[in-house]
């Protein structure tokens, strides 16, 4: 029988190991739906489960990749059936079960939505986690009452996947948006051009800083954490709402309570993996008709399954700009 592609990740006495394998129809997990996969991406938590940088793969050997879109090839569920276009993201796919660094996936139905009407396979990996994550960022400002005309929002991370992301969109929904990066000199041009009105230094919010500090920002998408969060709180005017995704500088929060008491600061937090299916629906119908296209097109790059093996640790140190679509075929 013929084997397919894909990325294995294992852990043994050797040590952590992730390599271009095959594997064969047998071997996929139980599920009720299996998937050619026509594209896949790089996100920040796959590059982790690729060098095993924090332990976010549970079970060995796995495949990685929390995302995937493809066509169905077999399905138990009537939901689903044979050769329609569909979306997964999340769920714990590439975590605890083999996800979509491959040629197929057998997933459980409940986890997969119809790839939404005008978007392509390459365009929601395009989005990928990372967009989808930055719209449900949007959609937590929007409800707790964040309007273009209330003033800045401030994006951190602003030149990885769900920063790039999150600057087209607000963009494009009016929003004067501030990009923080730590490629202010090489990067203001791209900023720019997604959208960004003002560019300043991650350096400004990364270190230890004041409980309160000037008001500035209406809102904030950020998915830095640590220092930059803390400090992107104190800085957001009364009222204001942070939506916090992300860990790129860390995982802990040194802050105080007050821009929560004095301020009346909301501090929204963002799950993408476990997000109910309403919701995922809404930011993706959203997506499909919200996105620019062209800057969509702008902040992604290709790679193939090898290629995602060599980008991984590259990713991490920040070097990679914006998205990574891969086709593992
Ligand atoms: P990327 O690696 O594409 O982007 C992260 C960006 O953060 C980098 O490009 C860089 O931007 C900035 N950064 C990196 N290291 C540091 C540092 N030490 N200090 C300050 N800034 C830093 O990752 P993604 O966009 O895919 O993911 C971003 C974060 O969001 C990750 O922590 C990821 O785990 C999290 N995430 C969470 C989700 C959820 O469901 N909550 C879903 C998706 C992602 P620049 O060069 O512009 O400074």
């Amino acid at each position: 029988m013929a084997g397919f592609k894909a990325i294995l990740v294992d852990k043994s006495e050797a040590g952590y190991t992730a390599k271009l394998g095959e594997i064969v129809r047998e071997d996929l997990p139980e599920g009720e739906v299996t998937v050619a996969v026509e594209r896949s991406t790089l996100n920040y938590k796959d590059a982790l489960a690729i060098t095993g940088k924090a332990p976010v793969v549970r079970k060995f050997p796995m495949v990685p990749g929390i995302d995937f879109a493809g066509t169905v090839e077999e399905s138990s569920d009537p939901a689903f059936r044979k050769g329609q276009k569909v979306l997964l993201n999340g769920w714990g796919v590439g975590e605890t079960h083999w996800g979509g660094l491959a040629q197929r996936a057998r997933v459980k139905a409940g986890w997969l939505i119809d790839l939404p009407e005008g978007l392509s396979a390459e365009e929601a990996m395009a989005i990928g986690t990372a967009g989808y994550t930055a719209m449900l960022c949007v959609m937590a400002l929007e409800r707790n009452g964040v309007a273009p005309d209330q003033g800045e929002i401030l994006v951190t991370g602003a030149c990885g996947g769900v920063g790039s992301v999150a600057v087209t969109l607000l963009a494009r929904a009016g929003y004067s948006v501030t990009a923080s990066t730590g490629r202010a000199a090489e990067e203001e041009g791209y900023l720019r051009s997604l959208g960004a009105t003002t560019i300043i230094d991650r350096a400004e919010l990364s270190a230890p800083g004041k409980p309160l500090a000037k008001e500035r920002w209406a809102g904030v998408v950020d998915s830095v954490g640590s220092h930059t969060l803390a400090n992107a709180c104190a800085s957001t005017r009364y009222g204001g709402t942070v939506a916090a995704c992300g860990l790129a500088q860390g995982m802990d929060f040194p802050a105080t309570v007050a821009p929560f008491i004095l301020r009346g600061v909301t501090l929204a937090g963002v799950d993408s993996v476990m997000a109910p299916l309403e919701r995922r629906r809404d930011a993706w119908t959203r997506l499909a008709s919200e996105i620019d296209r062209k800057k969509l097109a702008s902040i992604t790059s290709k790679a193939g399954l090898e290629d995602a093996l060599r980008l991984a640790p590259e990713l991490l140190a920040g070097k990679v700009r914006g998205r990574i679509v891969v086709d593992p075929n």
